[in-house]
């Protein structure tokens, strides 16, 4: 059928680091398939498609989330543009629509930038024709994702057909028949469904009952075993599935459409093997000191990176973050070019085009693989090889292989009955690529497939742990080295990508607790980047409060090194009262920059300390109590009167660094408490007390999972 003749959607889409975009172009290619036409578009270039004229409809959208609830950085315009005040309220009563939002409930904000267009459209007249699902990438978006794409196809052609033949009028809109904007949704089953997943409350619960449903598998499986007296992994495993799922026919996605042609052409210049390193954004900064700040026998090993950045106009402040760029590991690229078959051809430029006959609809050369680069250099600089494979990749791979065996779990492992072994075998222990290539050795894929399923490699944020006053010319961070143990999956531990890489480059120069410092220097590849909101009180008589266990410390050292210089230069002045919750395990083993903190105390920079050690033994007891201050939080709610006083009373400033999955929860969730107790409000306004801080910019978050 000619394109002119399909019912016709458009799909709009905003994406930071290309998964809603992914998903929308998944759509796109998909109602192809389903005998329908959908156009495309970023929300960057929503002008172009007037959503305002009633030529699109239906349309779906799916936007993400990011940073601290911002919208994406395509959809910025959008938003401001659609949260005007001025506009009509009938602007949009012309259009349905469906919204996909994607986020992460370990930040604040979860879907933030979604809902705010979802509840804008709402309010300028248009009418949702399917519930909005919020996909959660803290326990998997496919949980929520996979539901809701198997309902949107019926429900895009009720919407066409309601469209061709319009219901009795309303105030003059065409009325919408499934979900409109402040009705409940009828109840069929796929309603109701799908009208849980939008209910933002609801979220938590839906995610968590599935995941149970998954762990509850897991669990029964168990129990099967300790019967028959093996373990679980002598039954199921990555490669091996058990009934029922291994008899069960099968939902699988569809294919996704190939469309790159990729040729390896002989080099005839010299191999790139360094750092793309640009003028504009990246550098290559010298580093002048390493040193551990954990003792050997910590769980946990923690390093200070100082970079000279005397020959790089660089300013920085406290608070902000920088992006540090690594390779791939060169072991894991020489595995994988031996893997493909490719080894020889690894010099070989790379010429990427478009296949002519492709049936994906927004084929696109990746803008972030340089031209001419060689394999080599494509692997190790320009794609995530670690990635975890997302299922649309898995389903490519069943076309890649000839053992029948290797396709049935393939084909399991991204199937909708699958989900649940997905996540226990490949999503929650991390597998990338090669480790699937490993346990499924007839897999043969080729390089156009890597190419159209890996995203690109992401440089990683590090907070800056100095200020610039304190040590001109220098730039410090921290990390901690990540490691992946060993698993089913994955016979031998492995570090984090950069943490790894970093570790390994410093290692000549590191400093060990009371061992002298080597002079050579290696180089480390780096780009800048801001983050403007978390800073200092710019009033210095505001009291502020930081909580940064572990090494979400290291941007309040900056603040108290800048804090300090402010005061020595300023005798004068009066300056606020400010508290440091800091937690770690052991005293003796990992309290990172201790005799810094205790000599901020002594200056009178800092004027509450409080650690808690969640391994030690109080002093005086001989076992870890239950009321001594475990955790950060322990110690906070130990303060409560001071902290809501401080914040609520005084207009005081809370920061809240490092562990995004656990610790910004429990803080989030005694802070809730403590105000509810202290001011006698009830969990909800206490709630609303504190999103009011947060709209503020008093309460302030830069937490990292
Ligand atoms: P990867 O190979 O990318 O593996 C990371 C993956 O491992 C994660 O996706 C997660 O699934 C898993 N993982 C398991 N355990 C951990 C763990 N303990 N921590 C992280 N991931 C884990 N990190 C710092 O150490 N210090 C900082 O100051 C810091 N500042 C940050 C600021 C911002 C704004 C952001 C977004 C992140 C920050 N991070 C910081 C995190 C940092 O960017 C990296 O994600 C982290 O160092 C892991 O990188 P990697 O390449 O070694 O791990």
């Amino acid at each position: 059928m000619p394109c002119e003749l399909k019912p016709r959607f458009l799909v709009l889409y905003g994406s930071q680091k290309g998964q809603a975009q992914s998903i929308a172009e998944g759509i796109a290619d998909e109602a192809e398939e389903r005998g329908l036409f959908a156009d495309i578009c970023c929300l960057s270039e929503g002008h172009k498609v007037k959503l305002s004229k009633t030529k699109y409809s239906p349309v779906v959208f799916v936007v993400s989330t990011t940073g601290d609830g911002d919208p994406p950085d395509t959809a910025q315009k959008f938003v401001k543009r659609i949260k005007k005040k001025t506009l009509p309220r009938d602007l949009y009563a012309h259009l349905c629509y469906a919204f996909l939002a994607l986020g992460d409930t370990n930040y604040a904000d979860f879907c933030k930038c979604g809902k705010t267009i979802d509840s804008r459209l709402l309010d300028l007249g248009a009418k949702r024709f399917y519930a909005t699902g919020h996909a959660d990438d803290g326990v998997g978006l496919e949980l929520v994702l996979d539901p809701w794409l198997e309902g949107l196809w019926e429900a895009i052609r009720e919407a066409l057909s309601k469209m061709a033949a319009p219901q009795p009028e309303r105030d003059g809109h065409v009325r919408d028949q499934r979900v409109s904007s402040n009705e409940t949704p009828e109840s069929s089953a796929t309603d109701i469904k799908l009208h849980l997943l939008s209910l933002n409350e609801s979220e938590s619960q839906i995610t968590k009952s599935l995941t149970t449903a998954a762990s509850a598998k897991t669990d029964s499986l168990a129990v099967l075993a300790s019967e028959t007296g093996s373990s679980v992994n002598d039954l199921a495993s990555l490669t091996r599935s058990l009934p029922p799922l291994s008899e069960l026919a099968l939902n699988i996605p569809a294919l996704p459409p190939p469309y790159l042609d990729v040729m390896l052409q002989e080099a005839t210049i010299e191999e790139e093997i360094n750092a793309p390193v640009s003028k504009e954004t990246l550098h290559e900064v010298p580093i002048s000191r390493a040193v551990q700040l954990t003792r050997d026998d910590s769980v946990k090993t923690a390093l200070l990176i100082e970079m000279d950045i005397s020959s790089h106009p660089m300013a920085y402040q406290p608070g902000d973050s920088l992006d540090v760029l690594c390779p791939n590991r060169a072991s894991e690229v020489g595995e994988l070019l031996r893997r493909l078959g490719l080894e020889d051809q690894k010099s070989n430029r790379i010429q990427l085009s478009l296949q002519k006959e492709t049936m994906k609809k927004t084929a696109q050369i990746p803008s972030y693989i340089p031209e001419n680069s060689t394999l080599h250099y494509l692997l190790t600089w320009s794609l995530e090889i670690r990635t975890v494979p997302k299922k649309a990749f898995l389903r490519s791979l069943v076309e890649c292989t000839g053992d029948s065996g290797e396709k049935r779990r393939l084909q399991e492992l991204c199937s909708k009955q699958g989900s649940a072994d997905y996540n226990l075998y490949v999503r929650d222990h991390n597998l990338g690529l090669l480790d699937l290539l490993t346990a499924f050795p007839a897999c043969q894929p080729p390089l156009s497939l890597l190419i159209e399923h890996l995203p690109k490699l992401q440089p990683r944020p590090y907070s800056a742990a100095s200020s610039s006053l304190r040590h001109p010319g220098r730039l410090h961070f921290v990390f901690n080295i990540i490691e992946f143990p060993a698993c089913a999956g994955r016979p031998v531990g492995r570090r984090g990508l950069c943490t790894g890489w970093l570790s390994d480059l410093v290692d000549p120069i590191l400093v060990h607790p009371g061992k002298a410092q080597s002079s050579s220097t290696p180089a480390l590849p780096k780009v800048s980047r801001g983050n403007c909101s978390f800073r200092l009180p710019s009033d210095l008589s505001k009291p502020f409060i930081m909580i940064g266990p572990g090494t979400g410390v290291a941007p309040f050292i900056g603040f108290l090194q800048q804090r300090e210089k402010e005061r020595e230069e300023n005798p004068e002045a009066e300056f606020s009262e400010t508290w440091l919750f800091f937690g770690c395990r052991h005293r003796d083993r990992d309290f990172l920059f201790r005799e810094e903190l205790q000599g901020f105390v002594a200056s009178g920079t800092l004027t509450h300390l409080k650690v808690s050690f969640s391994r030690d033994t109080p002093e005086g007891t001989e076992t870890q109590t239950e009321t001594g201050p475990r955790y950060v939080q322990h110690n906070l709610l130990s303060h409560a009167k001071d902290i809501v006083n401080l914040l609520l009373k005084e207009n005081g400033y809370l920061y809240v660094c490092g562990d995004a999955k656990n610790m910004a929860k429990d803080v989030n969730d005694t802070l809730i408490e403590m105000v509810s107790a202290e001011l006698q409000l009830d969990k909800l306004d206490a709630m609303k007390r504190l999103a009011g801080l947060r709209e503020e910019k008093r309460y302030l978050q830069d937490i990292w999972s």
